[in-house]
């Protein structure tokens, strides 16, 4: 496979104002030099968005969908080579970066199923005055920006769903992983994506070109997965000129473990809930309440296991643990780790900085966390667990809740009663039970809280590029 490292405008690949090298964390050597769209060439993405905006949602949902179909098989044929280039530039293991593709690529099945069940109604008024129609059409050009940790996963989970109503589209990757972005642009273009449908763009500097983007009054869409930080901006600017919003934003989960769970379940859970994406996901576990009659067994196991873990790079099919995606991440875990056990915790295994290139840290568990510790209010986005001892179900629930974050909760319990009923008291927009991992494009994936806004994915994904028209026919 060719590695893409121009823009993809109108269908072409184009130079930009300037290039970036993109990094390999695990080598930290530069894999190439990629090319960066400035304020000219960010006009021309969303010039060429509008011109094809037209055609493209004239085009009957059946042509829509193949394409779609293409492009998900094509991405399932070449899954291999995609994977390889997500572990060089995001440095995960190349196992999460083959799991990564395969699900991406299931946002185009899914999503070509969905093209052709657009609903709509028809029915008489309450008073018979008048037919009430509603039907739905696509919202126009939207802008998509994605984050370096799922970078094929969280561009497909839009892009998908944006093609199949009928919109074209202005892709903003993240700067760290621009590569999987561009190779999924090569794909849609040979799938049959007419030029213009899907632009994608390597922005800098980010937050001004971004900002011109989303002043385009051509521009009426926006779907945004990142930090709630950055989301919390991008509301702000969005805001001037009223464009819809989809927000996928941060997560601090809770993963329970009731006094009744199997506890050799829930390490199992514990570890593909912690370790998927080497901890840096926004739905990985981060803070773990175990009932105190399970604590010991389940901090021992889980520290066993985490210390078997073999931590390298990607590429290597020997190791489980990949490199965060920079020496800067990787600074924002240790200095959590260092405060925590300054704090009084107490790491049962890892806990300190691997010596050697790249950008590794070693799957930790840290015991005796007190149920305020600082560690509990952030992300950790990084292979470390800290276990927090709780006495009732009603405490665990409590804790649980104690944070503006909303995205998942995990719990584990021999009861399914039991289980259903703290998963609806949870607040989050997902709860796993007796699982380690949810994540489904069938379902609808979003959070509560600072978590985010609307739901992609499921029956719900598409209608974050659909408008609503109310007709009221006199017949
Ligand atoms: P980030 O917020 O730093 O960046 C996300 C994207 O926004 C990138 O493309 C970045 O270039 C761009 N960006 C950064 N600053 C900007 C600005 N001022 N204006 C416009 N665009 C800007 O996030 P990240 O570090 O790339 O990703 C990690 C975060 O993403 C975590 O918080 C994680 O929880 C979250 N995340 C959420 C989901 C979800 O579905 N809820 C999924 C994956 C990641």
């Amino acid at each position: 496979m060719k590695i893409r490292s121009e823009l993809f405008i109108g269908g072409e690949w184009v130079a930009g104002t300037a290039t970036l090298p993109v990094q390999d964390p695990a080598l930290g050597e530069t894999i190439t030099e990629v090319a960066v769209a400035g304020e000219r060439e960010c006009a021309q993405a969303v010039d060429a968005a509008a011109a094809a905006l037209g055609p493209w949602a004239a085009r009957a949902p059946r042509e829509r969908a193949e394409i779609l179909r293409r492009a998900y098989e094509l991405m399932t044929d070449e899954a291999d080579e995609i994977a390889r280039l997500i572990v060089r530039e995001n440095g995960k293991v190349f196992a999460d970066a083959k799991s990564e593709v395969v699900y991406a690529a299931e946002f185009f099945r899914w999503f070509a199923e969905e093209a052709v069940r657009i609903k709509g109604d028809y029915r008489l008024a309450p008073g018979g005055d008048k037919r009430i129609i509603v039907t739905h059409q696509p919202i126009g050009v939207s802008l998509l920006i994605t984050p370096w940790n799922f970078p094929a996963a969280m561009a497909t989970r839009k892009i998908g769903p944006a093609l199949a109503a009928g919109c074209s589209v202005v892709l903003k990757p993240a700067t760290e992983t621009p590569l999987t972005a561009l190779a999924i642009a090569d794909v849609l273009a040979r799938a049959g994506v007419p030029g213009g449908v899907v632009n994608v763009v390597v922005a800098a500097p980010t937050a001004q070109r971004v900002r011109e983007m989303l002043h385009d009054p051509r521009v009426t869409n926006l779907s945004f997965t990142g930090s709630t930080e950055v989301g919390r901006v991008l509301l702000h600017e969005a805001a001037d000129q009223v464009v819809r919003t989809l927000m996928e934003l941060g997560g601090n989960a809770p993963f329970l473990v009731l006094a009744d769970a199997d506890v050799r379940a829930a390490v199992a859970g514990a570890m593909v809930a912690k370790l998927r994406n080497g901890g840096a996901a926004c739905t990985a576990a981060n803070r773990f309440y175990v009932h105190g009659s399970v604590a010991d067994e389940f901090t021992a196991e889980f520290a066993r296991a985490m210390a078997a873990l073999k931590v390298g790079s990607g590429l290597d099919p020997a190791n489980q643990i990949g490199s965060l995606v920079s020496t800067t991440e990787r600074g924002k875990v240790a200095d959590l780790v260092d405060q925590a056990v300054g704090a009084g915790a107490r790491p049962v295994t890892g806990g300190t900085i691997l010596d050697g290139p790249g950008a590794f840290y070693p799957p930790t568990v840290l015991a005796g966390i007190a149920p305020d510790a600082d560690i509990l209010d952030v992300e950790i986005f990084g292979p470390v667990a800290p276990i927090v001892v709780f006495d009732s179900d009603d405490e665990a629930v409590a804790r649980a809740n104690a944070t503006p974050y909303g995205l998942i909760s995990y719990v584990y319990t021999g009861d399914f009663r039991r289980g259903l009923q703290i998963a609806e008291r949870l607040d989050s927009g997902m709860v796993a039970l007796n699982r380690g991992v949810l994540s489904d494009p069938a379902a609808p994936f979003g959070g509560f809280k600072q978590s985010g806004l609307g739901r992609e994915g499921g029956f719900d994904g598409i209608h974050e590029f659909l408008e609503t028209k109310y007709i009221a026919a006199d017949i």
